[in-house]
């Protein structure tokens, strides 16, 4: 997306360029740009009120969904050293890898479906960065005050008070971080077992100074996520905020891509509002020749990203809508038409019809409705047991003391249902072999049994010297779920 240019280009020569870059006198360039801290100024409006009802039912889902026990079991766990995902009724496991693969690829396209019609309003409005950095900037106001007051805190020496606002703006953010951090571990560790051992602490073993967790009841693993995740919150949220989206987001430097003319973006109405320029109420601006910005600077010093939405369109530009909250209360206050920085398209804004039922938006969508279809009658058919063989590999076949040729497998019947089954296992592909060892086998949920049998066949019987065979585990309570695996028979060579 172009940037709007006031003024024609020129045409500069390299050494022009260079000149600029090394003028005389003048050490060498720094490529370092050092930040600039952003006070933002607290704004109402519309668009934040949206956005507050989009971003507390994702921060209350993401903080108490761990919390919430189906059939007997946390419902959202991935449990990673049993590998198994429970979500809900339906229990992923390595085999189910194609259909995680599936979803992720259904939400890439989604997002660019998203991105192609509206722009970055994921960014604006649902990622995890923006909600809690918006969290932390609350927090930050609640403690130190106005942006005006922010600005007099950072300026004034230290005192009892500026130490007691910095510290609780820091206590609460660790609080918050340490509760994010939290959370996120107990998507992976059962949430009310990890909070009880969060909280107990061997006094004795922790007096003794070892260079060890013994005296904590969490294992290092946990420890360590819950440190990082709590540390990465604090530093991203609390400190970097904007430098993320800017410098850290893969995304903010692809979006452009999905980007077209028709595409919504928060956008200042340059036509409308130049030339800029301050006036009091109600005096006619057009006599002076000036547009409706009133250069107040409102929608600079709202903006979380530290951007001036009026030099056009640029990547910092997370789409957050502050801006257009920011300029609408000034156009009220001025009695002027809201709408200066609106959600618009540089179709419309070129005085050209906006085109949003375009083929390639029309294409992303029809694709992620097609997916998604694929991917709930995917869930719909599949059948909750897995059979896997391994063939002893040891020895081809062992020959017994009656003569008869025998093969050892092992099968592994993984029942993904939520209820214990019973199954029969057969064969099939060896006219004339028994199985010798336990044909019946009942799984409780969610687990993996692994069942020894061996093949067993009269070397007159065996027609070749490789076959190949077909295991079958069906069930016998009443389901008709079944699965099969194929394998070989291997025995002497056949004259
Ligand atoms: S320019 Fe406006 S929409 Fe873009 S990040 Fe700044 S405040 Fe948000
Ligand atoms: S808030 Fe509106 S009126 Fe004020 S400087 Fe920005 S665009 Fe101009």
């Amino acid at each position: 997306m172009n940037k709007r240019v006031d003024k024609p280009t020129e045409t500069v020569a390299v050494t022009d360029i260079t000149e600029e870059f090394h003028p005389a006198g003048v050490g060498e360039l720094d490529l370092y740009q050092k930040r600039e801290k952003i006070y933002t100024r607290r704004i109402e409006g519309f668009y934040q009120r949206i956005r507050v009802y989009t971003g507390w039912p994702l921060l209350l889902g993401y903080f108490l969904l761990p919390w919430l026990n189906w059939d007997g079991r946390q419902a959202v766990l991935f449990d990673l050293p049993n590998r198994q995902f429970h979500i809900f009724n339906l229990t992923f496991w390595p085999q189910d890898f194609p259909l995680l693969a599936w979803m992720m690829i259904i939400a890439a396209f989604a997002l660019f479906t998203v991105t192609a019609w509206a722009g970055r309003i994921w960014c604006g409005y649902t990622c995890p960065q923006t909600v809690w950095t918006a969290i932390f900037m609350w927090v930050e106001q609640w403690c130190e005050g106005s942006r005006n007051q922010r600005i007099k805190w950072d300026k004034a020496p230290w005192s009892v008070e500026k130490f007691a606002r910095k510290l609780s703006k820091h206590a609460l953010w660790g609080g918050f971080a340490l509760l994010t951090g939290f959370s996120f571990v107990a998507y992976f560790s059962p949430a009310r077992e990890l909070l009880v051992n969060l909280v107990t602490i061997d006094f004795a073993a922790l007096l003794s100074l070892g260079f060890n967790l013994d005296w904590w009841g969490l294992g290092i693993w946990e420890a360590s996520w819950i440190i990082f995740f709590t540390l990465a919150t604090y530093i991203n949220a609390g400190w970097l905020r904007e430098q993320v989206c800017m410098y850290m987001c893969p995304y903010a430097r692809f979006q452009s891509v999905m980007f077209d003319q028709d595409t919504l973006i928060v956008s200042y109405d340059y036509h409308r509002g130049e030339s800029r320029g301050a006036r009091k109420k109600g005096v006619d601006a057009s006599e002076k020749g000036l547009g409706d910005c009133v250069d107040c600077q409102i929608c600079v010093q709202v903006c979380p990203t530290g951007i001036d939405i009026r030099d056009g369109l640029q990547y910092e530009c997370i789409n957050c809508a502050l801006c257009i909250d920011g300029c609408n209360s000034v156009m009220d206050q001025m009695g002027y038409e809201k709408g200066l920085i609106r959600y618009t398209t540089e179709n419309s804004l070129n005085g050209q019809p906006t085109n949003f039922l375009r083929p390639r938006l029309i294409g992303y969508a029809v694709a992620v409705v097609v997916m998604v279809a694929i991917f709930f009658t995917s869930i719909i058919v599949r059948v909750p047991l897995k059979l896997d063989v391994i063939r002893d590999r040891d020895r081809l076949y062992i020959q017994t003391t009656e003569g008869y040729i025998e093969n050892s497998y092992t099968l592994k019947v993984i029942n993904m249902d939520q209820q214990s089954h019973q199954y029969q296992i057969s064969f099939s592909g060896l006219e004339g072999a028994k199985i010798i060892g336990k044909s019946k086998v009942v799984v409780i949920p969610g687990e993996l049994s692994e069942l020894p049998i061996r093949l067993s066949i009269d070397p007159a019987d065996l027609e070749k010297t490789n076959n190949t065979i077909e295991f079958n585990v069906q069930a016998i309570d009443g389901s008709d779920y079944e699965a099969i695996a194929e394998s070989r028979f291997i025995g002497p060579r056949v004259k």
